[in-house]
C-alpha cells in the first residue's frame, strides 16, 4: 500500500502524526508505524522464501513504514539457536529476492544484527564474562580481548554483507539482554580490560560497533540501535548510563534509536498482559529529550489511538509494533481508511508467539491463525454465495460468522444471550485481561463491517436453522461438575458465577481445578482491589524506581501492592508444579502475584467430601479440612451440545467447532482458528 495516497482525510484528521511520513536518514517513512524485529523461524520451514515474502509483504502493503528483518547473527556463536540465521552463511540470492519482494510491496526494509551472547541456545557460547543467564542453563565462555577488538570488525562486515543482500540498512540489537547489552552492564561485565571494569570501558564495545558500522552504511543506509531505555535488572545500566550511552551512539553516527525495555531474564513483566500499556512511557520521553535523531517508541501499543497519543505527546517520532503486527497485518491500512474500530488487537497474551518461540515451534497468533502462515490459507473469496446459520457468538462463532461473511456469505449469527462473546465476556474481567474486551470490541465492529446478521436473545433451535445452506454449530461449554460428595452443597458455585459477578466469594475459598481459570479466579480474588488499574501502581508494585542513578531503574527496598481480603486455597489433583499447563513466558507472573498474595497452592489432592466445614482432602496420606465459606469450581468444562444432538436427530447438516467440538484444551486460539477454517471450508 502507498498508504499516504490512499488514507482517507478524516483518518488523517484523527490520526495526523501515525499517518505522516518522516525522513530516517537516507529513507522517507510513508507512516510512522515501524515493524520491529522478530524471530521467526520461517527460513526454517518447508516453502521458506514463498513464506517469508508473503509474511512481509502483507505488512508491508499493510502500510508500515519501516520493516526490521529477525536478528541475523553477525557471528556463528552469536545465533540464538542451531539454523538460526548468521551473515557468514546467508543465501544471497534468496535473501536479494526477498529484500526485493518487501521493497516492491511498499516498505523500506533493513536487517537486524544480533549476537545472543549468553542467550544463545548453542554449545559454544561467549559473552563479555562467563556468567550463564538466569533463562539459559549452559554457561558462556568469556570473550579474549582480541576476539572483542574481531567482533566489531564481524559487526561491520556482517553490515556490508547485509546490505549487498539488498537490505536498505541496519539495525544493531543493544537491548532486551543480548551481547552489547551484556557489555554495558556489570550484571554481566566483569572484566577488568579495555572492554569492562568501569562505565566507560563497558559502553566501548556498543560505540565502537556503531563507528565500524556506520563506516559502512554512510550516508546511504539506515543506522539503527536498539537501546535499553530501561534495564528492569539488578546491576543493569542506570539511566544516566543509558543517556550518556545515548549521546556517545549518536555522535558515532546513528541515525535512530529503536528502544527495548527489560532484559528478557527481568523479573518484571514488559510486554505480558498485567503490564499496563504505556508503563514504560517515561523511559522513552527521557532519551527523547536527551537526542536529536529520532525515536521509536515499543512494548505494549496495539491500537491506533495509543500509537497517536505516544506520537502526538512527543514522546517518540515512531512507534515500533511487533506483536500488534502479528495480530493484524493491516492496523495502518485500517488505520487510515477510517476501519481503526475494526484492527485486531494483539491481547498480550505470548501464547502463540513467545511460547512457541520458546518451544522451538514456528510462532502465529491467537487471534489472527494467518499470521506467519499466510500460504496456508486461501486468499480467494468465494464464488458461490450459500446463506449460513452460525449458532454461538463465542470467539469460535463469532469468528466463523466474520469470516464467513467477509468471504462473500449470507450469514446469520444466533446468540442465546443478551450479549456477543462467550468467555471472552469472562476472560476480560480476569485483571491484565482487559484486552480480550478489546478483542471483542474489534470482533463486533468486523461483523457489523462484513454485513454479519445478528440475533441476540436467540435460543437456536431445528426449525429455524435447517432452511440455510451450512449451518455452524459453537455452543461453546459449560462448567464440569466434578463427581465428588457435596458438589451440590450451598457454598459451591462455578467459575462463571464468580467471574460474571451472579455471586460473591466468601473470605475462605477454595478452588478445585489450577488450570488456566483456576489461576484467573484466584487473581480476580486477589485482585478485587484493582491492583494494576493504573501505572503508579503497577510501578510501585514492581518496584520500579524514578531515581536516574538506580542500577536497572529498579527500587530494591520497594514492597508488593498487594491486598488479598480472601484466604485462598487452589488446589488440583495431579501432581507437581501447579500452573505448568498455562504459558511458558506469562505463568511466572501469576505464580508470583499468588504467592505474594499468600494464596496456598495444593498439587497431588484427593477430594473426598464438601460439607459445612468446607472441602475434606487427603494429601500425601494425610487427610485435612481446607475450611471453606466458597468452594469454586474449576475443573474443566463439558461440551454443550443440546442442539447438536437435535440436528443430528433431524437430520440436518452441520458442522461443530470450538468447545462444543472438543471442550478440552479450548482456548481462544483453537476456538478463533477453527472459526476461520469453517469459514473458509464453506
Ligand atoms: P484446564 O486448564 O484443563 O484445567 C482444568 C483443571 O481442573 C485442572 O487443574 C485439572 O487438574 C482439574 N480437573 C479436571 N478434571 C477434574 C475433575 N473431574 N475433578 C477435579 N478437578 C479436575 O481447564 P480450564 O482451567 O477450564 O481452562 C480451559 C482452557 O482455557 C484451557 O485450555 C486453558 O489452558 C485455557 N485458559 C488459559 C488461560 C491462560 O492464562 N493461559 C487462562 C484461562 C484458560 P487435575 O486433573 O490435576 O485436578
Ligand atoms: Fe499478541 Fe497473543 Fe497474538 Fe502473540 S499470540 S501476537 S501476544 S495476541
Amino acid at each position: 500500500m502507498k498508504n499516504a495516497a490512499i488514507a482517507e482525510t478524516e483518518a488523517i484528521l484523527e490520526f495526523p502524526m501515525l499517518l505522516s511520513p518522516i525522513q530516517l536518514g537516507p529513507l522517507e517513512l510513508q507512516s510512522r508505524v515501524v515493524m520491529g524485529a522478530m524471530h521467526t523461524r520461517l527460513e526454517t520451514q518447508p516453502n521458506a522464501l514463498e513464506r517469508e515474502i508473503a509474511f512481509y509483504r502483507s505488512r508491508a502493503e499493510g502500510g508500515v513504514g519501516l520493516i526490521i528483518s529477525g536478528g541475523i547473527s553477525p557471528s556463528e556463536d552469536g545465533v540464538f539457536e542451531p539454523g538460526a540465521l548468521a551473515t557468514s552463511h546467508l543465501d544471497h540470492a534468496y535473501q536479494k529476492e526477498l529484500t526485493t519482494a518487501v521493497r516492491d510491496a511498499g516498505s523500506p526494509f533493513i536487517a537486524q544484527l544480533l549476537h545472543a551472547g549468553r542467550y544463545a541456545k548453542i554449545p559454544e557460547l561467549v559473552a563479555p564474562s562467563p556468567i550463564a543467564a538466569p533463562i539459559n542453563k549452559r554457561t558462556p565462555r568469556g570473550l579474549t580481548s582480541s576476539e572483542v577488538e574481531s567482533l566489531v570488525d564481524g559487526f561491520a562486515m556482517a553490515a556490508e554483507t547485509t546490505l549487498e543482500c539488498g537490505y536498505d540498512g541496519v539495525e544493531i540489537m543493544g537491548s532486551e539482554g543480548y551481547l552489547i547489552n551484556q557489555f554495558l552492564a556489570s550484571r554481566s561485565n566483569q572484566r577488568d580490560d579495555a572492554w569492562g571494569g568501569d562505565w566507560t570501558r563497558r559502553k566501548r564495545f556498543a560505540v565502537e560497533i556503531v563507528r565500524a558500522v556506520k563506516r559502512i552504511t554512510g550516508d546511504n543506509k539506515l543506522l539503527s540501535f536498539r537501546i535499553s531505555a530501561l534495564e528492569l535488572v539488578e546491576h543493569g545500566m542506570t539511566q544516566v548510563e543509558i543517556l550518556d550511552l545515548a549521546h556517545d551512539l549518536q555522535a558515532a553516527g546513528i541515525d535512530v534509536f529503536n528502544t527495548g525495555i527489560g532484559w528478557h531474564e527481568s523479573r518484571i513483566p514488559t510486554v505480558a498482559q498485567v503490564t499496563p500499556r504505556g508503563a514504560f512511557a517515561d523511559a522513552i520521553i527521557q532519551l527523547k529529550q536527551a537526542v536529536q535523531v529520532p525515536v521509536m517508541a515499543s512494548n505494549r501499543i496495539n491500537t491506533p489511538e495509543l500509537a497517536e497519543e505516544i506520537l502526538a505527546s512527543s514522546a517518540a517520532d515512531l512507534v515500533s509494533l511487533c506483536r500488534p503486527l502479528l495480530a493484524d497485518a493491516d492496523f495502518v491500512r485500517k488505520t487510515a481508511q477510517g476501519r481503526g474500530a475494526q484492527v485486531v488487537p494483539c491481547v498480550a497474551c505470548n501464547q502463540a508467539c513467545l511460547d512457541r518461540i520458546f518451544v522451538a515451534q514456528a510462532p502465529s497468533c491467537i487471534v489472527n491463525p494467518r499470521a506467519a502462515r499466510e500460504i496456508d490459507f486461501s486468499a480467494a473469496k468465494t464464488t458461490a454465495s450459500k446463506t449460513v446459520a452460525v449458532v454461538g457468538g463465542g470467539a469460535a462463532g463469532l469468528t466463523a460468522a466474520i469470516e464467513a461473511a467477509a468471504n462473500g456469505h449470507d450469514v446469520t449469527l444466533y446468540e442465546a444471550s443478551s450479549s456477543l462473546g462467550g468467555l471472552l465476556n469472562l476472560a476480560s474481567q480476569i485483571p491484565g485481561k482487559g484486552e480480550f474486551e478489546t478483542l471483542l470490541s474489534s470482533m463486533k465492529a468486523r461483523a457489523a463491517a462484513a454485513g454479519v446478521n445478528v440475533k441476540l436473545n436467540t435460543r437456536a433451535t431445528v426449525d429455524l436453522v435447517s432452511g440455510y445452506d451450512h449451518v455452524i454449530i459453537a455452543t461453546g461449554v459449560r462448567p464440569r461438575l466434578p463427581a465428588i460428595d457435596g458438589i451440590n452443597h450451598s457454598t459451591v458455585v462455578t467459575y462463571e458465577d464468580i467471574l460474571s459477578r451472579r455471586r460473591t466469594a466468601g473470605q475462605r475459598v477454595a478452588i478445585i481445578g489450577a488450570g488456566g481459570i483456576g489461576f484467573d479466579a484466584a487473581e480476580f480474588l486477589v485482585d478485587a482491589h484493582a491492583r494494576f488499574s493504573d501505572i503508579a501502581t503497577f510501578r510501585a508494585h514492581y518496584g520500579l524506581s524514578t531515581d536516574p542513578k538506580a542500577q536497572g531503574g529498579i527500587d530494591n527496598t520497594a514492597t508488593p501492592h498487594l491486598q488479598n481480603d480472601h484466604d485462598i486455597t487452589l488446589m488440583q489433583r495431579s501432581g507437581g508444579r501447579m500452573g505448568r499447563t498455562l504459558s511458558i513466558t506469562t505463568s511466572w507472573i501469576k505464580r508470583d502475584t499468588l504467592n505474594r498474595a499468600g494464596v496456598r497452592m495444593l498439587d497431588g489432592v484427593d477430594y473426598r467430601k464438601i460439607n459445612d466445614d468446607g472441602v475434606h482432602i487427603t494429601r500425601a496420606g494425610e487427610t485435612q479440612v481446607i475450611a471453606a465459606d466458597t468452594v469454586i469450581l474449576c475443573a474443566g468444562q463439558s461440551p454443550e451440545r443440546g442442539l447438536v444432538d437435535a440436528l443430528t436427530l433431524a437430520g440436518v447438516e452441520h458442522e461443530i467447532i470450538g468447545g462444543a467440538e472438543k471442550a478440552a484444551e479450548l482456548d481462544a486460539m483453537r476456538a478463533i482458528e477453527q472459526g476461520v477454517r469453517a469459514a473458509l471450508a464453506i
